[in-house]
């Protein structure tokens, strides 16, 4: 049988590094075996999803050189790859389940679900859904619907015995079915959750083995259950370790920059960061740690996948891509990879309207705008001693201005303009002193080009990433800090 693989991203925020992670064993796994690699969209939440997020995420993947068969922007014979697009086809399992007697309907309220949670948890049980729901009968069910009250639908687990989830890299786990939940399968508006339309799709678009994260071992009982249930294979499944911080905690952008465009904007090569990742799960038969996508899938074999915890230590990165710097690229490939990078007429076209009026000689450009190629700003606590501004509100209003930049994503002059009028106005503080510590954070100094311009030309994970790098130069945001400076926020 031909190997199928996907990655099913969620489009909800920036194009994680972990995307790309599962993304290249999927795909090195599909091409070593001559088979095929799927990309799909899982945007069942569709409060969080955008079109913009997933954009960036096929942008992301399509640099480091990723490029899937099938998926929803080139289609292919399982379409549509975008789960929004698919709600019928879950509509349909999910009425066969019940009509089968694996599922039913529930309309239990949040209250009631809350106070069951709440009592569980306190007398130390797991918390699950108890059964409440199960026992309605025909009519009882026919009238509320009928007055149209609100439900989902629940799958059946038993209560007894044990589940073995059997991946092919950590042999068999038990899981005890009393420590899974009678999972909701379609939500109150009629979406799917994950593990319904993930079953489904894997199942119609013919995926045969399943990569990705630990974090779903203990979903896969529901997932096998249901399987079972709908009367279809069970694909194989790998799950793969998660990729740490160095202090060995979940990756995350508090401690590490996760956004592969953030990568990007560096001036990383993307061959490098491929290796990178590659080198954090898997290793040549020969031990050498520098090798192409090409190299990999030619000697991969998805049993060597290590199981150790891999710290993304941006350092090491930064090594490696220094050595394909020096080793990998002659002056010429150089020149043409800095050019693409940032070094370009478009990007030169961008820039010279912020400073044109400014130079009388093109010597005075470098340092104008130099910030504009720069990684982060070699800034401290004394590039912060601003006049009018207390250190105390530094951290404040660059930890606001951060929260709304990460919800942002319209990433023009205009809108980033009016983003920070309306923190200012809410705060009920001047604009000017809510830029002043932006001006230092993006551009290492207290005046610069136009703020919402250079932002706007850096984009969104370079501006991000500086805002960070100047919240961690003011000696960071405590937890507590951070839990002080949220209710404030939530209250503006
Ligand atoms: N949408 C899920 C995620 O983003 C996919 C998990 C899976 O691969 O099954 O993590």
């Amino acid at each position: 049988m031909k190997i199928r693989t996907r990655v099913a991203p969620s489009p909800t925020g920036d194009p994680h590094v972990g995307t790309a992670y599962m993304a290249l064993f999927s795909y090195c796994h599909a091409k070593k075996n001559g088979g095929e690699f799927v990309l799909r969209i899982e945007d069942t939440d569709a409060e969080r999803s955008t079109p913009e997020s997933e954009q960036v995420i096929l942008d992301s993947l399509r640099w480091l050189g990723l490029d899937w068969d099938e998926g929803p922007d080139v289609d292919g014979p399982h379409g549509p790859y975008r789960q929004s697009e698919r709600s019928e086809i879950y509509t349909k399992y999910a009425q066969q389940l019940m009509d089968d007697g694996h599922a039913f309907r529930c309309f239990c309220s949040k209250e009631r679900l809350d106070e069951m949670r709440a009592k569980q948890m306190s007398s130390g049980e797991t918390a699950r859904y108890d059964g409440h729901c199960l026992g309605l009968s025909q009519e009882e069910i026919n009238s509320r619907l009928g007055a149209g009250e609100n439900h989902v639908v629940r799958m059946k687990v038993p209560d007894e015995g044990e589940c073995i989830v059997q991946d092919e890299l950590r042999g068999d786990i038990n899981i005890a079915w009393s420590q899974i939940d009678m999972q909701v399968l379609l939500k109150a508006d009629g979406y799917p959750t994950y593990h319904l339309a993930v079953v489904v799709d894997d199942h119609l678009m013919e995926i045969t083995d399943i990569i990705r994260g630990e974090e779903w071992i203990n979903s896969a009982p529901k997932h096998i259950l249901l399987y079972e249930y709908l009367g279809w294979d069970m694909p194989r499944l790998i799950h793969m370790p998660l990729l740490r911080n160095p202090d060995k905690s979940k990756l995350s952008k508090r401690k590490n920059p996760t956004s592969i465009g953030f990568y990007k904007a560096m001036g990383f090569l993307p061959e490098a960061v491929l290796n990178y990742l590659g080198m954090l799960g898997w290793s040549m038969p020969d031990g050498e740690e520098k090798f192409t996508l090409d190299e990999m899938i030619e000697n991969f074999d998805i049993m060597r996948i290590s199981l150790g915890a891999p710290v993304f230590d941006v350092e090491k990165l930064k090594w490696l891509n220094g050595r394909w710097l020096r080793e990998s690229l002659d002056e010429e490939g150089f020149a043409d990879r800095i050019a693409e990078w940032a070094y370009n007429r478009e990007n030169l076209l961008r820039i010279i309207p912020l400073v044109k009026e400014r130079v009388d000689v093109f010597s005075e450009l470098a340092p104008m705008i130099g910030f504009f190629a720069e990684g982060l700003p070699d800034v401290s606590e004394e590039s912060f001693q601003l006049k009018g501004v207390e250190m105390e509100n530094v951290k404040r209003y660059l930890q606001f201005s951060l929260w709304r930049l990460e919800a942002h994503q319209d990433w023009q002059r205009d809108s980033l303009n009016q983003l920070f009028n309306d923190l200012a106005a809410e705060m009920g503080i001047k604009i000017r002193d809510l830029l002043a510590p932006m001006f230092v954070a993006i551009s290492g100094k207290p005046v610069a080009p136009p703020l919402f311009d250079s932002m706007a030309v850096l984009g969104p994970d370079m501006t991000r990433a500086r805002v960070r790098n100047a919240l961690t130069a003011i000696g960071g945001v405590s937890k507590k800090q951070v839990k002080k400076l949220e209710k404030e926020y939530r209250q503006l």
